[in-house]
């Protein structure tokens, strides 16, 4: 089947046209007005997305040299996300569907997050275990089958990227301050300064303290030296990151371990992170893992992934109708 997916549940409006599995075309625009404001502005984003949504859908078609009408069918992603983000998204999707009189396909987006493994090889065999790690999402998942899935474990409070974006906004660096946090940490020290490793209960995972930590420790140094963070930025990332990537591997071991799964995956923003990528690498000649690491044009938000999704959902006969609707909470 020739489908045309759409993502549109945060700040990057996205569309991917894929053709019996392959990716044609993944086109991503990402809003740059949130920069400003230092976090995602939930109703500047919805704005941005109407903008955006026609002149990207046109260029993946253009890309992917497929007209209109030699589509089998439309997909959006239902969710998780900001309600009036995806409110955009879902809208054109349904009405592109109506008009083509072509079936709608809606997407889970923690579950595209892991499904962009099959876009290209290596693709991991079932079952494998796939560390889900964004923006709003930490998660252990038991991945069956392309849709059959299980969270085992996942945060009981921040996301880890939210842990990376609100450590670095705190050390003074920009927004979306978890890309730089992992430039600065490269040439750092990770053994200088100790942060919390949290250690929950079970395969869940919990990081909202580091940040209370970290606001102590550069209040505390910079007391005695206001400039203590500037000059021991790439230690302090490279500390706080070590910490953060830590407590992930801690369950991940476990789970692994527990579970008897040897195939694992990463997903999802925080998979591009330099320091998390070496670790798995690491660990896999550890533990004989055989690790999955996306491609980074795949790691953060993309259409290509609701794409993936929307195949395989084609191939199950997964449709859904005009009665289709967001939810911003949808579950794994
Ligand atoms: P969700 O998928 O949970 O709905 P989201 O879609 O906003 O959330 P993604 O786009 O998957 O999240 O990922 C964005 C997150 O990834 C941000 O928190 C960002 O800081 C983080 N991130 C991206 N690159 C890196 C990196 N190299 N190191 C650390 N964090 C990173
Ligand atoms: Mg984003
Ligand atoms: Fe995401």
């Amino acid at each position: 089947p020739t489908i045309l997916a759409i993502e549109s549940s945060c700040d990057e409006t996205s569309a991917s046209v894929i053709q019996n599995g392959h990716v044609l075309s993944n086109i991503v625009a990402t809003q740059a007005i949130h920069e400003q404001y230092g976090g995602v502005v939930p109703e500047l984003a919805s704005r941005a997305h109407q903008q955006n949504i026609i002149p990207v859908v046109a260029q993946a078609l253009q890309k992917a040299n497929i007209a209109k009408s030699e589509l089998d069918a439309v997909a959006f992603t239902r969710g998780p996300g900001l309600l009036g983000a995806l409110l955009v998204g879902c809208s054109f999707a349904k009405s592109f569907a109506l008009g083509l009189e072509i079936p709608l396909i809606e997407v889970n987006h923690m579950k595209a997050h892991i499904l962009a493994h099959f876009i290209e090889a290596p693709r991991p065999a079932f079952p494998f275990l796939c560390l889900t790690v964004s923006g709003g999402h930490t998660q252990i998942v038991l991945v069956r089958s392309h849709l059959d899935m299980q969270v085992l474990g996942q945060t009981t409070d921040d996301a880890v990227g939210e842990a990376f974006d609100k450590s670095a906004k705190l050390l003074g660096l920009p927004y979306p301050g978890g890309p730089l946090l992992d430039k600065k940490a490269a040439a750092g020290d990770p053994n200088r300064f100790q942060f919390p490793i949290v250690n929950m209960e079970g395969y869940d995972f919990s990081f909202s303290g580091i940040k209370t930590s970290i606001l102590n420790f550069v209040k505390k140094n910079s007391a005695a030296d206001p400039e203590f963070v500037q000059h021991n930025l790439a230690d302090i990332c490279a500390s706080i990151q070590s910490a953060l990537i830590q407590t992930l591997m801690k369950k991940l071991v476990l789970a692994a371990k527990e579970q008897g799964i040897k195939e694992i995956a990463i997903a999802g923003g925080v998979s591009a992170n330099s320091g998390l990528r070496a670790t798995l690498q690491d660990y896999s000649k550890r533990y004989g893992w055989n690790v999955y690491l996306p491609a980074f044009q795949y790691c953060t938000d993309n259409a290509a992934m609701i794409a993936m999704a929307a195949h395989y959902q084609f191939l199950a006969g997964d449709f859904t109708d005009q009665y289709a609707s967001p939810d911003p909470r949808l579950k794994v």
